[in-house]
């Protein structure tokens, strides 16, 4: 299938399908089996095996992950965890030193600063908004830039442009966390970074029923990867590379959705006299709305915002909410609702969370596919009562 004359929404659909069809079958059937005859393979990488990443399933998938984010390879992973730590690990050595984005998810920046030190690389915290002060924090040793194309939950959005053009003055790897926007948002192959990992778990399969993750970028860079992966072992079963490859096909459609819907609810919540702070980068009051307005075609679906009156009105607010799950994570079709300082940041003392400008009264929604006016109605219902 020829790529660059088609657009992505129909990549989507066509790309990553096996040709000819298999017996004829118009969706990938599942391969349920644990290994495959060698047929005069020799190399341990390459025997076919579920842990080694290369049944029908993934081959197939890594076709159609790869020319979702626009790069030569992809590789699927068990968790986006599975991604984001894989990658780390194949291309950094004992004796580097990684420059990653302050603020990052809770996963990786926990990562970061437990684990990597055990194996010898070393790290520093830059904030993406703030060039003049990166310089500072390079050393001869330093590597590669780690960073998310969004921040969660405050949806601040790091100055790219500046980023890409730093790591290629000083020939440092680029990756980046695009969970939040997916490619229907923002392509940052296309911006200059090298490698994109993805938590799958989330927009791209889209349905919330199951744990995923995605590297993706130049074939060197992916083969190192699946040969570090088929030793880590976080390989993801053929049935939940189906229901990604599945979930893929909609991501267009339900991604345009959420941005419809988190711009309504935000505007909703921003005109409402019970609302302190909304944070949403397609809202012109955002600290970084011009940024995310040349970047990206869509701000995607998480917002998060503060009632007056802290935790007990916030606590209140989402208990009168009818549509929304009270649930941690994001990108299901269906809307979610978390209070991040009960959650996903609990782990951090108040004063910290404080300085990341979490306050514990802080709402994050997840927005979902539902309708547009019944969202907005709910969150105003909640908001009035
Ligand atoms: C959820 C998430 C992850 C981790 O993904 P899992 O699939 O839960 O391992 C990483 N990065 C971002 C931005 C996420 O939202």
């Amino acid at each position: 299938m020829k790529r660059k004359a088609l657009r992505l929404d129909t990549r989507l659909i066509h790309v990553g399908e096996p040709e000819p069809r298999i017996a004829g079958a118009v969706s990938m059937p599942v391969f349920q089996s644990a290994t495959f005859e060698a047929l005069g393979r020799t190399d341990y990488h390459d025997l076919g095996y579920i842990r080694l990443n290369n049944t029908p399933n993934h081959i197939q998938l890594h076709a159609k992950l790869a020319d979702a984010e626009g790069t030569e390879a992809a590789l699927v992973t068990s968790s986006g965890m599975a991604a984001i730590t894989t990658t780390l690990l194949s291309v950094l050595t004992a004796g580097d030193h990684l420059l990653a984005q302050d603020c990052l998810y809770g996963g990786t920046h926990n990562f970061i600063t437990e684990d990597l030190m055990d194996v010898g690389i070393d790290y520093d915290f830059i904030d993406g908004s703030d060039p003049a002060s990166w310089p500072d924090r390079l050393r001869p040793a330093t590597r590669a830039i780690y960073v998310e194309t969004m921040t969660n939950p405050l949806l601040g959005v790091a100055d790219h442009t500046a980023l890409v053009d730093f790591a290629q003055t000083h020939g440092l790897l680029t990756i980046i966390d695009n969970t939040l926007a997916t490619p229907i948002n923002f392509r940052p192959h296309e911006h200059g970074y090298d490698i994109v990992v993805h938590s799958g778990t989330k927009y791209l399969n889209g349905h919330s029923d199951i744990v995923a993750g995605a590297v993706m970028g130049a074939h060197d860079v992916i083969a190192q990867a699946k040969r570090k992966l088929d030793h880590l072992g976080g390989c993801l079963d053929p049935h939940a590379c189906f229901l990604l490859q599945r979930g893929l096909k909609t991501l267009g459609l339900r991604v345009r959705a959420q941005n419809r819907n988190a711009l309504a609810i935000a505007e909703a919540l921003a005109a409402h006299p019970s609302v302190i702070q909304v944070n949403y980068a397609g809202l012109p009051s955002h600290p970084h709305h011009d940024r995310a307005a040349t970047l990206f075609d869509g701000c995607g679906g998480l917002l998060s915002f503060e009632v007056a009156g802290g935790v007990c009105t916030a606590d209140a607010f989402i208990d009168r909410l009818r549509l929304p799950v009270r649930a941690p994570s994001l990108g299901g079709v269906e809307s979610l609702v978390t209070r991040p300082a009960a959650t996903s940041h609990a782990g951090m003392t108040t004063q910290d969370r404080q300085r990341l400008g979490i306050g514990d009264g802080l709402i994050r929604i997840a927005v979902g596919i539902e309708d547009t006016d019944d969202l907005v109605a709910d969150f105003e219902q909640a908001l009035n009562a």
